[in-house]
């Protein structure tokens, strides 16, 4: 969570990846300037190519900018050390990816409770908080399931369920439903409205309107630069509607 009132959960301050040289040369992502607040669900969408992957990666400590910076809570993790990002990585970003990125090897339950064996808390206490998401998430009956045996949707909340094990401040999520049939996209996109009103902090790229739908502030990439921010005062949750409400 945010440690102090008024700081951003995530920041991003004048961020830039460039790929290449010269002539050659991309801008991927070329100046964004983002501040994520504790319990927002902000959206990116835009077309294919414009920067928004390599914008999520540079947010989660996946890939490194060329220019600019990168705070959680307040503290810069751009210029963190390998050892110092991966810790970070593991407790207090989570990313939820369009392919969803399971272990087929391992359960359900075992894919869910790695993170938190992986910063060190016990099997037990890890065990117990795996199977409590897998519950949450509607889930429990397939604990023991591997992924190749569970449809789009149930996999995708395995990764989401995997993505809450460390209780993040904030989870990315990268085309969430990109690889879903529609009923399976309603299934996932009503599992982020509930994570939203859980108040967990959200960044998601999408394509899917429904699912921007759901965000508090969406945002509009071309080029590598977030060209147009609009509210959503209807959001889902209907917060920012009753705030609107109470200053009438
Ligand atoms: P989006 O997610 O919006 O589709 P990306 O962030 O994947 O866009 O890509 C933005 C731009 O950066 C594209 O022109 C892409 O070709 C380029 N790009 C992304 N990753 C690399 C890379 N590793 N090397 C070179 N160019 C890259």
């Amino acid at each position: 969570m945010n440690d102090s009132a008024g700081t951003p959960v995530l920041h991003a301050r004048e961020l830039q990846k460039w790929y290449g040289q010269g002539a050659g040369m991309v801008r991927a992502v070329d100046g964004v300037d983002l501040a994520v607040d504790a319990g927002e669900t902000v959206a990116i969408m835009g077309p294919s190519g414009c920067g928004k992957s390599t914008l999520l990666h540079l947010l989660g400590g996946l890939d490194r900018p060329s220019a600019g910076q990168v705070l959680l809570n307040g503290r810069r993790i751009d210029d963190l050390g390998e050892k110092a990002l991966a810790r970070v990585r593991r407790t207090g970003i989570s990313f939820v990816f369009q392919s969803f990125h399971l272990m087929e090897e391992l359960t359900a339950v075992e894919n869910v409770e790695l993170p938190a064996l992986l910063a060190g808390r016990s099997p037990r206490a890890a065990r117990r908080r795996a199977e409590a998401l897998l519950e949450r998430l509607g889930l429990a009956g397939r604990s023991r399931s591997l992924p190749s045996t569970l449809s789009g949707g149930q996999r995708q909340r395995v990764a989401v369920a995997r993505a809450l094990s460390n209780e993040p401040s904030v989870v990315l999520a990268d085309e969430p439903t990109g690889n879903l049939d529609s009923a399976a996209t309603l299934d996932v996109l009503r599992l982020f409205e509930e994570l939203h009103e859980s108040g967990q902090t959200l960044v998601i790229v999408t394509h899917d309107a429904r699912i921007a739908a759901t965000a508090d502030r969406m945002f509009t990439m071309r080029d590598g630069t977030l060209v147009d921010e609009t509210r959503l005062t209807g959001g889902t949750t209907g917060r920012l509607g009753a705030l609107v409400g109470l200053e009438d």
